[in-house]
């Protein structure tokens, strides 16, 4: 059920807590951490449409940003996504930890979630490419509790039986409700790299907001190797950022930077 705001009820997929989950952004539990390995360039894949830069690991351009003005986007963080799921991805449930710091430097946390009647388009049995998923209904389809205890807004997508959406703007709304919220950067993390976080990202940078993926919040699923890196070389491509969450981290203003910065020094 979708609360009573007009807001809320006119964009339709964007559902936020109902009524027996009042708003509780900030609850934390338990969570299993883990960083992301570094990158390995990947070698020898042909004709790259992607203008000829160096490509760094992270950019530091994305890493400030400012609670005021920054929604988390935390994509398909979903128990048929992590690690034994029907779809699991190696390693996703390392994107928790990650995602759990950055809520903590944005305005407004949003979840999106996968949310597919049976018989979905996407499933093989229907001629698409993926096993059946995050079934409406189903405890496969569920949050992460981490991320269902942090999520603000969840936007549901893949909701009807003839459409496919790996992008969370993909015609539910959200672009506007964040927009309406005062948004404009978005900090994206989740599952998976090549698939829902790369539409998702470059579906942001397309509305508008500065968009940051942050490397250690997001896994791949690399069907063909290197698949991870592509969509982030894609991402940067449109615009987008990729930071690390030691670099946002580290951008974040401290006490003791800011009285050092108050502190007149005699020129030497
Ligand atoms: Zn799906």
């Amino acid at each position: 059920m979708l609360e009573q705001s007009g807001l809320v009820r006119a964009i339709g997929r964007v559902a936020r807590h109902g009524p027996g989950r009042p708003a509780a952004p900030y609850e934390w539990g338990g969570v299993t951490a883990g960083v992301e390995s570094t990158p390995v360039p990947h070698a020898g894949h042909g004709a790259p449409a992607l203008p000829p830069r160096v490509v760094r690991p992270s950019d530091n351009a994305g890493a400030v940003i400012d609670p005021a003005d920054t929604a988390l986007i935390a994509v398909d963080v979903q128990r048929d996504f992590l690690p034994g799921g029907a779809l699991g991805v190696t390693g996703g449930d390392a994107v928790v930890a990650p995602i759990r710091e950055l809520a903590a430097h944005a305005g407004l946390v949003v979840a999106t979630r996968d949310f597919h009647p049976p018989g979905h388009c996407s499933f093989a049995a229907q001629g698409g490419p993926w096993p059946p998923h995050c079934v409406i209904g189903t405890s496969g389809a569920a949050l992460h509790p981490d991320i269902n205890a942090i999520a603000q807004l969840i936007v549901s997508k893949g909701t009807d039986p003839a459409v496919e959406q790996y992008s969370g703007f993909d015609g539910t709304g959200l672009g506007d409700l964040l927009r309406a919220r005062g948004v404009r950067r978005v900090v994206i993390g989740g599952l998976a790299t090549d698939y829902c976080v790369r539409a998702t990202a470059l579906a942001a940078c397309g509305e508008g907001f500065a968009t940051t993926v942050v490397r250690d919040a997001v896994r791949a699923v690399d069907r063909q190797p290197g698949d991870g890196e592509r969509a982030l070389n894609e991402i940067r491509a449109a615009g987008g950022h990729v930071s690390t969450l030691a670099e946002i981290l580290g951008a974040m203003p401290v006490p003791r930077r800011r009285q050092g910065a108050l502190v007149q020094r005699p020129q030497r």
